[in-house]
C-alpha cells in the first residue's frame, strides 16, 4: 500500500496548523511547527499574498487527506461515497473519515496518533466485534466493539496512548471501558466533536468543477 514517507513536521508548517501527526512529540516543545510556524522550503518565510479559491480549496483538501493520513486515490473514493449519502456532502465526507478504524482507535485513546493506530492495526493488535481486523480504512458502524487483543494488552505504545488520552479527551460519539480495553461507537460522529478548524465545504466545491 501506498504511503506518504517524507518529514511529517513538514505537513504541519505546509498547512500552517498543528495536523498531530506524531503523537507525544506534537505535546512538547520538540513540536516543529511551534518553532518555526512558516511554511517549509527555501521561500517559506517570503510567501504570502493573495491566495487564489483554486489555492485555498486545494491547501483545504491537502489538509484533510494529511490529518486523516489518506492518498488522493482513496481520499477521492471517500467523496464519491459521500455525495452518494443523504444530507450534506462535507459532513458526511467528515463523517466516513471519523469511522475509519485507525482514527476509531485513535480517538478512543489506544494510539496516541492515527499513524501509530495504523501501524497497530497492522500488527493485528485489534478485534472488531470479536473478530480479527488489521485493516486500518475499515469502517466502523454504530453499535461496534472495538478492542485491543489480550495478548495485546501489555504494549507499551498503547498503555502509554490510554494514560495520556485525557489530554484530547474522548468524543461523545465513543465510550469507552478502559479496564476491559475496548470501546464502543455509540452513534455516529457528530461534525461538532471534530474540532479541528476544517471547512469541508471548499473540498466539495473543488472536487464539483
Ligand atoms: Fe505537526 Fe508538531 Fe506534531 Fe510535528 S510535532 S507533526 S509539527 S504537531
Amino acid at each position: 500500500m501506498a504511503r506518504y514517507i517524507g518529514s511529517s513536521c513538514r505537513l504541519c508548517r505546509r498547512e500552517n496548523l498543528k495536523l498531530f501527526i506524531k503523537g507525544d512529540r506534537c505535546y512538547g516543545d520538540k513540536c516543529a511547527f511551534e518553532r518555526r510556524a512558516y511554511p517549509p522550503g527555501q521561500h517559506g518565510q517570503k510567501r504570502g499574498g493573495k491566495h487564489s479559491d483554486y489555492r485555498v480549496q486545494l491547501r483545504e483538501k491537502q489538509k484533510v487527506k494529511r490529518i486523516y493520513g489518506v492518498l488522493e486515490k482513496q481520499f477521492k473514493g471517500y467523496y464519491f461515497r459521500a455525495e452518494r449519502l443523504k444530507g450534506i456532502s462535507g459532513t458526511n465526507l467528515l463523517i466516513l473519515l471519523e469511522c475509519r478504524l485507525d482514527n476509531v482507535v485513535y480517538r478512543m485513546g489506544f494510539a496516541n496518533s492515527r499513524n501509530q493506530a495504523r501501524q497497530l492495526i497492522r500488527h493485528n493488535h485489534f478485534l472488531v466485534n470479536s473478530q480479527k481486523v488489521n485493516i486500518a480504512s475499515y469502517q466502523v458502524k454504530v453499535g461496534d466493539v472495538v478492542e485491543v487483543k489480550e495478548k495485546s494488552r501489555k504494549i507499551t505504545q498503547i498503555l502509554d496512548a490510554m494514560a495520556t488520552v485525557v489530554r484530547r479527551g474522548i468524543p461523545k460519539s465513543i465510550e469507552v471501558e478502559k479496564e476491559k480495553f475496548r470501546g464502543t461507537m455509540i452513534s455516529l460522529p457528530n461534525r461538532e466533536e471534530i474540532t479541528t478548524p476544517i471547512q469541508e465545504q471548499l473540498i466539495i466545491e473543488l472536487y464539483s468543477k
